[in-house]
């Protein structure tokens, strides 16, 4: 399947979730078996040379993306998550949104120093959500070999964000 024919199982919702946003929702290629069988492929071909030994997925869509692409590694996965959801001690990073700030969180010990982590989300809009988890696990001492997406919006310069910060950033569809 083309890169074109994957695009265009991505809907786009006007006005979600303000006014003014054109929300890229990808839960319409996640329905399609041969379009998210695909797109688990494609990030697998990225990942695969690099060899992390873990995938880390940023809450809720790099869950699926990153679990899925763990999986088709043979390699763990760890949930990076909003603020008070993980059950276990944490180790945290407070970061600054367009209004106010808000915090992402890591079960403590899940990310051992010297990890060589391919980080997943499902979208990169303006990189400030990944550069925040990016920076959480080098300050457990991993590396972060990849920041890898399905979606990039290159207008809102994130993957930039993250280069000028160091992080190799990569996604499939822009
Ligand atoms: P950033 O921090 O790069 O501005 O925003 C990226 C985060 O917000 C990601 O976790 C991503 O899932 C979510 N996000 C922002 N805009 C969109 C969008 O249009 N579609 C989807 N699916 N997620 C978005």
């Amino acid at each position: 399947m083309s890169i074109d024919s994957l695009t265009a199982l991505i809907r786009t919702i006007p006005d979600f979730p303000k006014p003014g946003i054109q929300f890229r929702d990808v839960t319409t290629l996640l329905a399609d078996g041969a379009g998210f069988a695909e797109l688990v492929e494609r990030l697998a071909s990225v990942a695969r040379p690099l060899d992390p030994d873990l995938i880390v997925g940023i809450e809720a869509r790099g869950f699926i993306l990153g679990a899925a692409l763990a999986a088709a590694l043979g390699k763990g996965f760890v949930p990076v998550r909003k603020a008070g959801k993980l059950p276990g001690r944490t180790v945290g990073i407070d970061y600054v949104l367009e209004y106010g700030t808000d915090r992402l969180e890591l079960h403590e010990g899940q990310v051992p120093p010297d990890t060589r982590v391919i980080l997943v989300d499902d979208l990169i809009a303006t990189g400030g959500t990944a550069l925040a988890a990016a920076q959480l696990l080098r300050e457990q001492g991993a590396s972060v070999l990849m920041a890898l997406f399905a979606v990039d919006l290159p207008d809102l310069g994130g993957k930039a964000l993250l280069e000028a910060d160091g992080v190799a950033a990569q996604a499939l569809i822009a």
